[in-house]
């Protein structure tokens, strides 16, 4: 069993390791595994750095940034078919459950992964059905703010109580309210956006530096033009000035630039940590620390805003990248009843209101349709199980659709639309009570899977749903046909992941290089080629180690 972030940029694999979350590292010595997918030229599957590193030489050869669109019918077309979303998921999970065989030299079949609060019923099942062609039974979807509030109560002082976690990543945004004493960590509230993170900074400074500098990258050069955009957003979350090189000079950036050119999406974190303390009945004074996770909150424009608002200097002792995939080691070990963890319990709670559509007399016999009407408030503590009464409309009336729908709208136009269920029986008979009542009882489980039972109150007749209607998921064939297709990688030396990823990021640093350092790496690759050919391990040991020799100095580490 393991534990896995499935993130928007990276996805890690963590387990408990002697009582403590530790990530596992790939071939490449690598933890942060870029959430990427691509088909090599020769029609290869490439994920992780190897994929990242063949967009940049033909973004069209692949996908990034997948995880926005799960749950949705999307698809991309890459390496001569289409792929959805959850195919993509289940590559990048694959590749996870491959890091961790290796490590743990043992086959591993199951895992806790982390998603996003916000992810609403389609899109925690799509990620259970890319796990599922990945070879992974799901034992817990977990929320990732509460993942990594778990690791952090896992390690903190027994005297914390009351704890914010402001996740932001590559492109999701969410804040927990949470409590957390002798072990016990408790969510009291969670609010999001699913559609913002530091994706958007990068978008919004390469743009603003367009209009500035007055700079057109040509199209084919986008990717790589978002790449020295990235570097650069980097560079000035740690100092406050630096230099872009456009139309062949030199030009001063401030960190100052930076904050105009991404104001308006910084504007949109307040609102979603107010929405949290609202909705949790907290005012920031009842804060007892402040948790920062996801890659882009190391930005000082977000830290220091998030610090001007409560008022409190936000906690950064775990690593914000790693703190999600501990937790869901942490989560994993829970489950597995590991003794080094048995004390710690985890409740959580649902991220939207769930309901039913109603019709409300307004005036008398003027009827209105298309109200919510709540079942499940949203931020009830999970697993939990409430009901209301609804009654007829009429003594005719005999049967009745009910429409359950997520969201927070009193219109259900406004609302998501998540199934339907029909119950018959309903008409008043003679002795019969009026109106015709039904007890409509939502059950909602840890991993956001909603059940609703109808009972027709006069005779105790019932009808249950569990709530399915998914569009972009995938039926039980199409599991099965996606695993035929994704059959595991072959195990020839060119093919193994280490070696596909050596040749893509030389191919990469190929195409940046021009006159002598270009010829040496291309004698440096031919070399290495020809070693995979010959298939004997230590010639491709040594062709790996002077090629790797020669390419460092060209991929120093810009993180963090
Ligand atoms: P995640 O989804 O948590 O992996 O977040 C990755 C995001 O964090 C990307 O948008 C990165 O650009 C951003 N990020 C990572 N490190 C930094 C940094 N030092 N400064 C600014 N943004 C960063």
């Amino acid at each position: 069993m393991i534990g896995i972030d499935l993130g928007t940029t990276n996805s890690l694999v963590a387990i408990l390791s002697n009582g403590q979350p530790v990530t596992l590292k790939n071939e490449l010595g690598e933890d942060l595994i870029p959430s990427v997918v691509a088909v090599a030229e020769d029609g290869a599957l490439l994920v992780g750095r190897a994929a990242k590193d063949r967009l940049i030489t033909c973004p069209t050869a692949g996908q990034a940034c997948f995880k926005r669109d799960m749950g949705t019918d999307t698809t991309y077309e890459f390496g001569g078919r289409k792929w959805s979303p959850v195919e993509c998921s289940a590559l990048v999970l694959r590749e996870l459950k491959r890091i961790a065989e290796v490590q743990l030299k043992t086959t591993v079949d199951s895992a806790v992964i982390t998603v996003p609060a916000y992810f609403h019923d389609q899109q925690r099942q799509a990620t259970v059905d890319a796990a599922a062609i990945a070879g992974l039974k799901v034992l817990r979807l977990l929320n990732e703010p509460t993942s990594a509030a778990l690791a952090y109560g896992y390690r903190a002082a027994d005297d914390l109580s009351t704890l914010l976690v402001f996740d932001l990543g590559g492109g999701t945004f969410d804040v927990t309210l949470l409590e957390s004493f002798e072990g016990v960590v408790e969510v009291k509230a969670s609010s999001g956006e699913s559609r913002l993170g530091g994706e958007d900074y990068t978008e919004a400074f390469a743009q603003w530096i367009e209009r500035e500098f007055n700079w057109n990258p040509p199209a084919a050069d986008a990717l790589r033009w978002r790449e020295r955009v990235e570097s650069l957003k980097r560079v000035l979350s740690k100092q406050a000035s630096t230099t872009i090189s456009l139309h062949g000079k030199d030009a001063p950036i401030t960190r100052d630039d930076f904050i105009t050119a991404t104001a308006p999406i910084t504007a949109r974190l307040r609102p979603v940590v107010r929405r949290a303390m609202r909705d949790a009945g907290l005012t920031p004074k009842q804060i007892d620390a402040v948790l920062m996770v996801g890659g882009a909150s190391r930005m000082p424009v977000v830290f220091d805003d998030l610090w001007d608002l409560l008022g409190m200097e936000p906690s950064r002792t775990l690593d914000p990248d790693r703190v999600v995939a501990l937790g869901a080691a942490v989560q994993q070990a829970l489950v597995a009843g590991d003794a080094a963890v048995k004390d710690l319990v985890l409740t959580d709670v649902c991220p939207h209101t769930l309901g039913i559509e109603t019709t409300k007399e307004l005036m008398r016999g003027h009827r209105e349709h298309g109200f919510f009407a709540p079942i499940i408030e949203r931020n009830t503590m999970v697993p939990c199980s409430r009901s209301e009464i609804f009654s007829t409309l009429s003594p005719e009336q005999d049967e009745l659709a009910i429409q359950v729908y997520q969201g927070e709208s009193r219109l259900v136009k406004d609302n998501r639309n998540i199934g339907k269920l029909h119950i018959q029986g309903l008409r008043a008979r003679p002795g019969q009570k009026y109106p015709g009542q039904v007890d409509v009882r939502f059950s909602y489980d840890m991993n956001g899977i909603l059940e609703v039972e109808v009972t027709i109150k006069e005779t105790g007749k019932k009808v249950s749903k569990v709530i399915e209607q998914r569009p972009g998921t995938l039926s039980a064939e199409q599991i099965a046909e996606a695993l035929r297709m994704l059959q595991p990688l072959k195990t020839n030396p060119a093919d193994r992941p280490e070696n596909r990823a050596r040749i893509e990021r030389a191919n990469r640093l190929y195409a940046d290089l021009s006159g002598e350092m270009r010829r040496s790496l291309e004698g440096f690759i031919e070399a290495f080629e020809a070693a995979l050919i010959s298939q004997e391990r230590e010639r491709i040991a040594e062709a790996a180690e002077d090629l790797d020799r020669f390419m460092a100095p060209f991929f120093r580490d810009t993180d963090g």
